[in-house]
């Protein structure tokens, strides 16, 4: 049987692609192993959303190598759709393939044979139409699931080379959607991560994101439905409604803000203004009981001085936001913010991010202790010494005590007190 492992670089959405190629490579027989052991087959699934995305593709190529120099390796995404070239120049790559192919790896594996010139299944024009996927998603551990619903992104947000890389929006058909999620039920996921690049576009034969949700609510078996992160301008008052009273799908809103100030709203092509943004957050808090609301933030933006940089900070500050990711700007070649200046200096970004993780870091430990004295339902996932970890339905990392297996239970936990970026309770 041969052995293949596959490392991931990127988005969730990077991730649910993963394990869809995992699936196709274990039904044609491959035996699937962790990132780093001796393999026959590596496939290495790219990321190109900053300068150090692409460095970590070339790095995660060349560790694989260096780990297994007979590997055949393949390495496809979104780097590979952008930076075939720069790929190419990687000795010992053997298959290249762009976004559109990727999922059928498995059909380019050339019975793993050693490449001089790596064979390369590459399209610039990506397709604009609905779409399928053949298979389901395959993880090794059997709680939580991706599920593609969407690709591709027509906002054009200045900075952002996704819709290069990812094409236009399109959506999965209704049909296909449901199919796979019951196929992930099936295999034990208790709970599906709604994923896309930008969901709340979601549209196929008159049903929109809603709809899905509202489907996914009637599978048996399945606990949760979470949204991953969604453009706030695309959300409906609906949907907050639906979430605030739904059985399944959980109070938790991850919102691509980027920035706190207007100028630089506009410089990036976002679609909200800060006031927008900040009437609807604050409306969500009140009207979703115990949502957990996170947010991506963007510094360095060219033009971003110390007064907008303030801004964004005073936002996150006085935003019922409890925790953010925090990007540093990179300059991407093809996009519009590649020829806007002033460029803030590397330094710069780099004390504005720390800043701002030292503010989220912060405030999610204030909303952890808010939680202190509550019960609260928990996934338990993982356990390491003697410690089940999991999370809640707006996702705080809870920890228990436990010598029987909780993997994949939902149990009631009694919160006693945080500990570094943890809750800790007792089970009920
Ligand atoms: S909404 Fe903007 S940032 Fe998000 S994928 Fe589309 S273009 Fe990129």
């Amino acid at each position: 049987m041969p052995r293949a492992s596959l490392h991931t670089l990127g988005c969730r959405l990077n991730q649910a692609e993963t394990a869809i190629i995992a699936k196709t490579l274990s039904v044609r027989g491959y035996d699937i192993v962790e990132f780093g052991e001796p393999v026959d087959l590596t496939v290495i699934n790219t990321c190109t959303v900053t300068e150090q995305a692409d460095a970590k593709c070339r790095q995660a190529v060349r560790h694989a190598l260096r780990l297994n120099p007979q590997t055949y390796v393949a390495v496809v995404g979104c780097y590979s759709q952008i930076g075939l070239e720069a790929i190419r120049q990687i000795k010992g790559v053997d298959l290249i393939i762009g976004n559109e192919h990727k999922l059928k790896v498995v059909d380019h594996l050339n019975g793993l044979t050693k490449q001089i010139n790596p064979i390369v299944i590459h399209s610039r024009e990506l397709p604009q139409e609905e779409f399928t996927i053949e298979s389901p998603g395959l993880y090794s551990f059997n709680t939580r699931a991706n599920l593609k619903i969407q690709d591709g992104c027509n906002y054009y947000c200045s900075f952002c080379i996704i819709p290069t890389v990812r094409g236009r929006a399109r959506s999965r058909t209704f049909a296909d959607i449901i199919r796979e999620a019951r196929e992930l039920v099936e295999f034990g996921h208790r709970e599906l991560v709604i994923t896309g690049v930008n969901l709340g576009t979601y549209k196929n034969d008159g049903k929109r994101l809603l709809q899905v949700i509202n489907e996914l609510e009637k599978i048996d078996g399945l606990a949760r439905i979470r949204i991953s992160s969604i453009e706030p301008t695309t959300i409906g008052a609906e949907l907050v409604r639906y979430m605030a009273s739904s059985e399944k799908l959980v109070p938790y809103l991850h919102l691509p803000l980027q920035s706190g100030d207007d100028r630089i709203l506009k410089a990036m092509k976002r679609k909200h203004t800060i006031a927008a943004f900040s009437k609807f957050v604050e409306w969500a808090a009140k009207t979703i009981p115990d949502v957990g609301i996170g947010a991506d933030i963007m510094v360095g933006f060219p033009g971003e001085g110390e007064d907008e940089f303030l801004h964004t900070k005073e936002a996150l500050t006085e935003l019922p936001i409890y925790y953010f990711h925090v990007f540093s700007y990179s300059d991407r070649p093809g996009t519009k913010s590649h020829d806007l200046k002033p460029k803030v200096d590397p330094q710069t970004k780099k004390a504005r991010a720390r800043k701002l993780i030292d503010l989220s870091s912060r405030k999610k430990r204030a909303f952890y202790e808010d939680h202190v004295g509550d019960t609260v339902n928990v996934l338990f996932e993982d356990e390491e010494n003697g410690y089940w970890t999991g999370h809640t339905g707006n996702y705080m990392k809870v920890q228990v005590t436990g010598s029987q297996t909780l993997h994949n239970r939902i149990l009631p936990v009694r919160l006693t007190e945080t500990r570094g970026d943890t809750l800790v309770g007792v089970l009920l």
